[in-house]
């Protein structure tokens, strides 16, 4: 594993904080539906500081993951802090420990959805990111296992995230701080979910051909 696996995952979080910086009125009122309104502003946060705090790093891709996950909990904050920066850091110690190759990028993807789902509880259909992670994780495997290179497995297993972001809208809320609102969550998408779609995109584009 080379240092240009490192530049990868940079501009994989370069492209992230562009994203949620685009989606931060989306996400900041989608959360405040049934929550307190703040997801996109901790989303651009938690990314500032990972590009900030990764730039110029010499490190391997799993290295500049491990530190960007530190600085996104640190500045994001709040419940989607804790669940994004571990998630992160896991999904780096997972690059390092299995490689970048597609089988390598399903096994450390599948320790970043444990981390979630570790620290936060949440299975698929309480209305989480989780209900985008778990779909993506399953389809990136799929095309991972029959042979198919990472960036691709990647850009095929979107469909599936997006489908779990969208079946999110139906659903109510049944863990965070929306959970207490219940039904008033229903009739709109949540906010992780949401912005866990946007961060996959951008990271699909950053991933080396
Ligand atoms: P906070 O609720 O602390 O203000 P955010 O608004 O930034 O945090 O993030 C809210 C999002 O965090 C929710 O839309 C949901 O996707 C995610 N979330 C909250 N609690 C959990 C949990 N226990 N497991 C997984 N995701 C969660
Ligand atoms: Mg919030
Ligand atoms: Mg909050």
């Amino acid at each position: 594993e080379t240092t240009s696996g490192g530049d990868a995952v940079r501009d994989g979080l370069r492209r992230a904080l562009e994203s949620v910086e685009g989606a931060e009125e989306e996400l900041g009122r989608l959360d405040a539906v049934a929550g307190d309104g703040d997801h996109g502003s901790g989303m651009v946060r938690g990314f500032r500081r990972a590009v900030e705090a990764t730039e110029g790093y010499g490190g391997t891709a799993g290295a500049v993951l491990v530190r960007a996950g530190a600085a996104f909990s640190d500045a994001a904050g709040g419940a989607s802090g804790a669940l994004y920066g571990s998630a992160i850091t896991a999904f780096g110690q997972g690059l390092d420990a299995n490689g970048t190759d597609a089988p390598g990028v399903h096994r450390a993807l599948e320790d970043a959805l444990k981390a979630v789902r570790s620290l936060g509880g949440a299975e698929v259909g309480d209305k989480t990111l989780v209900d985008t992670l778990a779909p993506f994780v399953g389809a990136f495997g799929e095309s991972a296992g029959s042979g198919v290179p990472a960036r691709e497995a990647w850009q095929s297993a979107l469909a599936a995230a997006e489908a779990g972001a969208a079946s999110t809208e139906d659903m109510i809320s049944a863990r965070g701080r929306a959970a207490k609102l219940g039904e008033r969550s229903r009739g709109s998408r949540d906010p992780g979910a949401t912005s866990m779609l946007y961060v996959l995109r951008a990271a699909g584009e950053a991933i080396p051909q």
